[in-house]
């Protein structure tokens, strides 16, 4: 059979693999194509002009290359604790070397008295050095006297190691490959305009220089080039994603501000609003004007005034003569978003409707009737907003808060809500995500950013105390309960250690009621395993100042607000993950007063959990806790990338690549609106790749 490109061949034809080793390939490490094996990228370099002497080795060396003579090779030990061990030579001293797997091949291959290069990690084990599974270089091997002078290091097994296929045996398995293949097997993907622009190596170029660079130099470009044409093929497909739902999603045409909107924002705006918030509120009247559906994901930090801004663009649509609905993941947030809204509201002539689960009976008849007259015109409510029998008269805009909590099916039953075409669309979070990760996750929304506080704010104050200053703790909460405070104290909550948890935050308790005893001092308790009725009746008892002490797990990280809460105690810090510290943080701090979030931990911290605690303790910034959290974690770990398609980038690092990535997004955004077809001839490299890239893609899931 003829395969469309040689790149297609299965890497069981190359030579020295075969069936078996080609299964292999394909197991361990998705490799099973000559252009798998051309994409398979080294993970790092090690400089082959530096050979160190045996004698100057320490336990503190990590990777190194040598150069001896091979002696006494010999297998010692049987069964599970088999073994073979043999000694590197050279004119400074001997070092051990020691094999578990793969003794066969190994015994075959290697000679005694040869002298070989030799590349592997220093092993200190009481006291005395030895190198073990190091990779095995006859010296005059072609292979290695031609050496560039940066070796790549491939990713290998035991079991790979095992059957010649570790990171040697992939090195050559891979210039093989770059033997068979000409250029044209690899055409460009790039207009000539960038590669000249950018000084890029051409693909094929490129390809060479990252498996097997001359110098650093060369292997930076060639890295450099693979990364950004990585990026600028996910961009390229994101932007024209969203061009296309753009083009087919008609929307509602907003295109007046009226007597609502100009007579609240002259006339009953409590306070100035920041640039920021203006600004916000001109892109949505643009996304609202333009006759497309809009979608737009709007990042604002806790406090960040984001519910005046959702309360401006609801006021558009009411001024075009439609509804506009607000929905909260929790009940007692869709309350206080009803009751900062209808005091926001309190001298305009608007209706404000609340729909919740526990809104039942007569007052709920009421309410629906209402809303399908058009009586309302605003309804703010949780879930029960998108049941069947709530039906509006004409919903043309709908904000939901905190969007992580909403399924994409959920809010398809919201669009369905409304009659001629489906009503804008404005999420809101408070999970700041850095630029490059939003650019990708959600490369095919439309991003606003609230990145000003309004001003006068004091910033939280954050300490990192230790379970043995545990009665200082008790100390500071008592003087600040003392002056009219209150305070939270949150415990980590997993899922895999959920038992021993729930038993740490009910220890915590007894010992904090012992520590604050009735009457003088009420305390509330919330947790995930409590009834949704009693969980909002110790809410409701801590919102109204009834007690003092909140202890909770993070049940109460999404938004909540008790502006006199002024102390957020977090026990076990070092546990949480640092947007989720951010978001507990962001619970005080909301009134006048100085607030103060303690972060609990014990005196033993890993260096990523003391980096974490660190850097809250440094910073209040949800942007740069969020760039800090992409760094520690790395992409894959953050909320939401999984389903994204995010972890399939090869190449770039968006904690590390964002300034490619923004050439990147910045080419394809460009192109896309020089000749969105393509057609140019310029572009022809573009669309051949794009149009293979199609073919390949599947399952993109966006988050609308
Ligand atoms: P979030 O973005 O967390 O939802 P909110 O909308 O709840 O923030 O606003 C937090 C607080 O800041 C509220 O008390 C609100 O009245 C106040 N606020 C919002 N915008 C401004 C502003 N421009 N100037 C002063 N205070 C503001
Ligand atoms: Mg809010």
């Amino acid at each position: 059979m003829m395969s469309s490109s040689k790149l297609d061949t299965s890497v069981a034809y190359l030579k020295g693999v075969g069936p078996r080793k080609g299964d292999l390939l394909g197991k361990e490490l998705q490799i099973y194509t000559l252009r798998d094996l051309l994409f398979h990228f080294p993970f790092r370099y090690v400089d082959r002009t530096k050979f160190y002497r045996i004698g100057d080795l320490t336990a503190h060396h990590d990777q190194v290359q040598l150069k001896g003579v091979l002696r006494g090779l010999q297998v010692v030990g049987s069964g599970r604790k088999k073994r073979m061990t043999g000694r590197l030579r050279d004119e400074s001293g001997v070092i051990d070397l020691v094999w578990f797997k793969g003794l066969y091949w190994l015994e075959k291959h290697l000679q005694i008295g040869m002298e070989y290069v030799v590349f592997g990690r220093v092993n200190a084990f009481q006291g005395r050095l030895s190198v073990p599974h190091p990779e095995m270089e006859a010296a005059t091997d072609v292979s290695v006297r031609q050496a560039a002078t940066l070796s790549p290091v491939y990713p290998s097994t035991e079991k790979l190691a095992s059957h010649g296929l570790d990171a040697r045996g992939q090195r050559k398995l891979i210039k093989q490959v770059l033997q068979i293949v000409g250029p044209d097997d690899i055409p460009e993907t790039l207009p000539a305009s960038v590669l000249s622009a950018y000084r890029f190596p051409g693909r094929a170029e490129a390809l060479r220089g990252i498996h097997f660079p001359r110098d650093t130099a060369e292997m930076q470009s060639a890295i450099n080039r693979l990364k950004f044409e990585e990026l600028f093929f996910l961009q390229l497909r994101l932007l024209r994603l969203r061009n296309t739902r753009r083009a087919a999603a008609r929307s509602f045409v907003f295109d007046k501000v009226g007597d609502y909107f100009l007579n609240f924002f002259h006339h009953h705006l409590p306070f100035a609003l920041t640039n920021a918030q203006k600004r916000v509120i001109k892109e949505v009247r643009r996304d609202l004007g333009s006759g497309c559906q809009m979608n737009r994901l709007l990042q604002g930090d806790v406090g960040s005034g984001k519910t005046i801004v959702a309360l401006m663009c609801m006021l558009i649509a009411i001024d075009n003569g439609y509804q506009a609905c607000l929905l909260a993941p929790t009940e007692i947030l869709a309350r206080q978003h009803f009751d900062g809204l209808a005091g926001y509201l309190e001298k305009m002539n608007l209706q404000v409707g609340l729909l919740t689960g526990s809104i039942k009976g007569k007052s709920r008849r009421h309410l629906l009737e209402a809303l399908k007259a058009g009586e309302i015109n605003i309804l703010v409510g949780t879930h029960a907003v998108l049941e069947d029998p709530v039906v509006f008269q004409n919903l043309g805009l709908a904000i939901t808060d905190e969007q992580h909590r909403f399924g994409v099916k959920q809010r398809a039953r919201l669009w369905k809500k409304s009659r001629e075409f489906p009503p804008h669309v404005l999420v809101m979070t408070a999970t700041p995500i850095p630029r490059t990760l939003a650019m990708t996750l959600y490369g095919d929304l439309d991003v606003s950013v609230i990145d000003e506080l309004p001003p006068g704010r004091k910033p939280v104050q954050t300490l990192h105390w230790f379970e043995s200053q545990r009665a200082r703790v008790h100390g500071f909460m008592r003087e600040q309960i003392a002056l009219g405070r209150q305070v939270y104290v949150v415990y980590p909550l997993i899922e895999e250690s959920e038992a021993l948890d729930l038993q740490n935050l009910e220890e915590g308790f007894v010992a904090l009621q012992r520590a604050f005893p009735m009457p003088d001092y009420q305390i509330s308790i919330v947790h995930g395993r409590m009834k949704a009725e009693d969980k909002d009746f110790e809410m409701k008892r801590f919102v109204e100042g009834k007690t003092q002490i909140m202890v909770a797990t993070t049940v109460i990280e999404v938004g909540v607000n008790v502006p006199n809460a002024s102390v957020m105690v977090i026990e076990n810090a070092e546990r949480f993950g640092l947007s989720q510290l951010h978001q507990l943080r962001g619970r005080v701090g909301r009134g006048a007063d100085q607030s103060f979030c303690i972060l609990m931990s014990g005196n033993k911290l890993s260096n990523e959990g003391k980096e974490r605690l660190q850097t809250m303790v440094r910073t209040t910034d949800g942007f740069e806790i969020a760039e800090a959290d992409l760094r520690l974690r790395g992409p894959g770990d953050i909320e939401g990338t999984r389903q994204s398609g995010l972890v399939q980038l090869r190449l770039a690092d968006l904690a590390k690549d964002g300034t490619i990535l923004q050439a990147a997004r910045k080419l394809a955004s460009e192109i896309l609106r020089e000749d969105p077809g393509l057609n140019r001839e310029a572009f022809l490299p573009v669309r051949r790749h794009m149009t293979k890239l199609d073919k390949q893609a599947k399952g993109w899931s966006r988050i609308s």
